[in-house]
């Protein structure tokens, strides 16, 4: 389906026009679902927002936007394991002394012939702290960290350490640990996601540069005669 314009903005990822990657993405199937809890601030953030890019990337994936999701009926149901939810096994992705790892074999055996649901918040590090402290039920699920230390390779996000990924490299990695742990389906090639990534981030990086360029020139002209 192409992008639905609306006031110069695409309607399906939420980007200005001209950044719009919808013809980019090419949706993977992991064999994993993923829920992104998005907090209202990353919901309509144009420049450096990933999220909406994540899950226009993946088949099997849903954004949820909140901050304290205690009360929160899809994300009950979600987690509830009662229904349709009964084939979900689900987990947040939540670095934590009693977190499991792709390949830990209490995971395999925990998730049996069900379906991996991976919860994981996005929003910036700060925000991210405030909405898993405040969604009681979702401190309560069985969490997931990266085997490997990563760190971004992209600088446009001000974060308080390298080592916090883009919601885009977390999906991205995770998936790749997953794979290899045999979980994530084998065929499911997460390198889209990055190329996708990369675009925009050659892109905010062409912006900010024609920004610098604009200011030089109108403080000293003399030097761009
Ligand atoms: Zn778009």
């Amino acid at each position: 389906m192409d992008c639905v314009l609306l006031f110069n903005k695409c309607y399906k990822c939420f980007r200005p026009v001209k950044s719009c990657y919808c013809k980019d993405i090419t949706p993977i199937d992991t064999g994993i679902k993923f829920v992104l809890l998005m907090h209202p601030k990353e919901a309509f953030k144009q420049k450096t927002g990933t999220g909406r890019l994540t899950a226009l990337s993946l088949i099997d994936s849903e954004i949820i936007i909140g901050t304290d999701f205690t009360r929160h009926k899809r994300v009950n149901a979600l987690i509830s394991g009662v229904g349709e939810f009964a084939q979900y096994y689900p987990v947040l992705l939540f670095p934590s002394k009693d977190a499991c790892f792709a390949d830990t074999p209490s995971l395999r055996q925990a998730i049996g012939s069900k379906k991996l649901m991976v919860l994981l918040v996005d929003a910036t590090w700060f925000l991210a702290q405030k909405m898993l402290k405040f969604s009681k039920n979702l401190m309560h699920l069985p969490k997931l960290s990266f085997k490997n230390e990563y760190r971004s390779q992209f600088h446009i996000k001000l974060q308080p350490d390298p080592s916090y990924l883009s919601t885009i490299e977390s999906t991205c990695y995770l998936i790749n640990e997953l794979k290899t742990a045999g979980i994530a389906r084998s065929d499911a090639d997460p390198a889209g996601l990055m190329s996708v990534f990369q675009k925009m981030v050659t892109f905010q990086q062409r912006c900010t540069q024609m920004r610098h360029e604009e200011e030089a020139i109108a403080l000293h002209p003399e030097l761009f005669d």
